[in-house]
């Protein structure tokens, strides 16, 4: 009997963990959380979110929703958790990230296949076809393990820079200065300028009925006093702003300040799609704040990373019309992100090219994001059990998400590697395409679902 070992219980060990344990085999995890921190959990959770609580879209016009389908089908934990804790956010999926840290663990912990040990790894374990290693260690793998698969890889893996929200005291809001919206709400009734048929009916009728950010908008003298806080603020010192490397995705609020005084207002702040209830008329600049858990007592500032001084966050947020008199339950902050250069490593089964029996997954890998990095610890682990069986590992279709996903990370051009999200854009294009974007990406979607229903009954 078979048996595989997952260095690193996030999110990809986890889902990893379940899918190879579902096919019968043994399964242990080494995590090295409470044993040894890192520097932004915070808990000694398994699959615990370091920052956003969401997982963004969920519908089928979105690639991510696709990806998340694709998930379910295949009998994902972590979907199944994030749909048993989801939150309010509109057509967004976001879960209340206590439950669901608490359930991902009780699931993973009561699986009788399935063994937690705690404490660090400090080298890629030796592996054999009948005993394969995954690692999965995220992006704060442990400096120790980071200098062996440095060493195993050939080349040094890249270290950079992302930066997280901010959360707030949902009670500490002035409630009276902000209002509660969705993106596009009145715009759908026809009284803006964007045309309903820019957004596809399902989420259509979904903003319509739901309103579930909180919106505080900024006259014109005010964002402008913002912006100049922002760019005159103290940073945290050890990262020049103009050298740091960050994911195009997530920069940090003052990075974006930098490069232009409306750059903000056309990013995170942009007021297009949100009536101010007092005018009827856009704001100059919106902040959105979206729950962050079921209780809905915290709230995060959407889009917010920043690498401000925590003293310097308290004062600059609270500028914000409705922040004046904000609780800061987590400030914002910097942290480092470790992956390898998948094209030269990885193959489309997330197993090594030189040793076989020795798979990467997650964010580690070369994805980028919760969702893309549970993907990955799918396959991953449903490979590497069918390895310790005797049997193929086997790649899912280049059609579906959740295989373009895996034939990026191995394909792309190495000499310019960066993790990336799922998007329709590293999916083949269809053959007999639509002219209308919505209709495409539902056939894209299609495609998918059909692909992948084959591929799993084989
Ligand atoms: C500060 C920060 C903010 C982020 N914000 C977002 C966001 O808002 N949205 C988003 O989608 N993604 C975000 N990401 C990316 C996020 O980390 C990934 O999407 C996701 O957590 C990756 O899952 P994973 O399983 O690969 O890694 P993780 O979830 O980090 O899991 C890796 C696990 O390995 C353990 N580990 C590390 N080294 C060792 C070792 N040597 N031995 C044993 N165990 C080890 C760690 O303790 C950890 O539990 C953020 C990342 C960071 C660091």
């Amino acid at each position: 009997m078979g048996n595989v070992r997952i260095v690193g219980g996030g999110l990809a060990g986890c889902e990893a963990a379940w899918q190879a344990a579902s096919l019968g085999v043994d399964v242990t995890i080494y995590e090295m959380r409470p044993v040894r921190p890192t520097a932004v959990h915070q808990t000694d959770r398994l699959a615990e979110l370091v920052c956003s609580n969401s997982f963004r879209g969920d519908k089928l016009d979105n690639a991510v929703g696709l990806l998340k389908e694709e998930m379910r089908r295949l009998g994902s934990l972590v979907m199944r958790v994030a749909d048993d804790v989801r939150v309010p956010a509109g057509a967004a999926l976001a879960v209340d990230r206590h439950q669901f840290a608490d359930r991902v663990t009780a699931a993973i912990e009561a699986h009788p296949r399935i063994r937690v040990e705690r404490g660090e790894v400090t080298a890629i374990p030796a592996s054999s076809p009948d005993h394969p290693v995954i690692v999965a260690t995220g992006p704060l793998t442990s400096d120790a393990l980071s200098a062996d698969i440095a060493a195993f890889v050939g080349r040094d893996h890249l270290a950079f820079f992302d930066a997280i929200s901010p959360i707030v005291l949902a009670e500490s809001i002035d409630m009276s200065k902000v209002f509660r919206a969705s993106r596009w709400n009145r715009s759908l009734r026809g009284k803006t300028e964007m045309s309903s048929e820019a957004i596809s009916p399902e989420i259509a009728s979904e903003l319509i009925s739901e309103g579930d950010y909180l919106n505080c908008p900024l006259t014109k003298d005010e964002y402008l006093a913002f912006h100049q806080a922002i760019v005159t603020a103290e940073k945290t010192e050890g990262h020049d702003i103009d050298n740091t490397k960050f994911f195009e995705g997530c920069l940090p609020i003052e990075v974006m300040a930098h490069r232009g005084v409306d750059t903000l207002r056309f990013g995170p702040m942009k007021p297009a799609g949100l009536d101010v209830p007092a005018t009827g008329r856009w704001a100059y600049a919106i902040v959105q704040l979206r729950q962050d858990t079921l209780a809905g007592d915290h709230y995060s500032l959407v889009g917010f990373q920043t690498q401000m001084k925590w003293g310097e966050q308290a004062r600059v947020l609270k500028m914000i019309p409705g922040l004046e008199h904000a609780e800061f339950v987590r400030f914002g902050m910097i942290h480092r992100n470790t992956y390898i250069n998948g094209p030269t490593v990885l193959t489309d089964t997330w197993q090594t090219r030189t040793r076989p029996d020795l798979f990467f997954a997650g964010q580690v890998s070369g994805v980028e994001g919760y969702v893309e990095s549970a993907a990955s610890g799918l396959v991953a682990g449903w490979n590497a059990a069918l390895l310790s069986l005797g049997r193929d590992p086997r790649p899912a279709p280049r059609t579906t998400a959740i295989g373009a996903l895996a034939y990026y990370v191995s394909n792309a051009d190495p000499t310019h590697y960066n993790p990336t999200n799922i998007t329709f854009g590293i999916m083949p294009p269809l053959e007999a395409p639509s002219r209308s974007k919505s209709e495409r990406q539902l056939a894209t979607s299609t495609r998918a679902l059909e692909a992948l229903a084959s591929w799993a009954g084989d």
